[in-house]
């Protein structure tokens, strides 16, 4: 499932794509942009904008709520997505997934402390930004729990 959200809703693709989803965002998609993007690479719109469907747009899915916790269930519960099966897989900046890398790609890339305690690190191949899983992604997971989603 792949999906396009409209520029209002920021905190949403970022969660989006928290939990693995392919997102494509910016200040670019809204109206007649978002809805191009959407048909030209075959995602589900989620927009707050209730004036998209007389534009003619391919499916779309209207949020309901201003708050990104509702909008987030929302979206999981429409979609049957499964938020903990490829959580932490994508990078939230690009969207791209995240490649494996070993501990001498990132050993002067990350500080002393995390190089020494973490086995597991990921690379951004656009940002070359580098993750491991640590307390932020451990309030990520607490934060999903607390919306009542459950891990299998
Ligand atoms: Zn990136």
């Amino acid at each position: 499932m792949k999906f396009a959200t409209d520029k209002m809703l920021g905190r949403l693709a970022k969660w989006l794509r928290v939990i693995g989803q392919d997102v494509a965002y910016g200040p670019h998609l809204s109206g007649y942009g978002l809805i191009r993007a959407a048909r030209r690479e075959g995602r589900l719109i989620l927009t707050r904008d209730r004036a998209l469907s007389r534009k003619n747009p391919p499916h779309y899915l209207l949020i309901e709520s201003d708050q990104f916790r509702e909008q987030l269930k929302q979206v999981v519960r429409a979609c049957h997505l499964d938020p903990f099966k490829e959580a932490f897989t994508r990078c939230v900046e690009c969207n791209r997934l995240l490649e494996p890398a070993t501990k001498a790609v990132v050993r002067d890339k990350v500080p002393p402390y995390v190089f020494s305690t973490q086995e597991r690190f990921s690379l951004c191949p656009t940002c070359r930004r580098i993750f491991w899983p640590a307390t932020h992604q451990q309030r990520m997971v607490e934060e999903l729990k607390g919306l009542g989603f459950g891990t299998r």
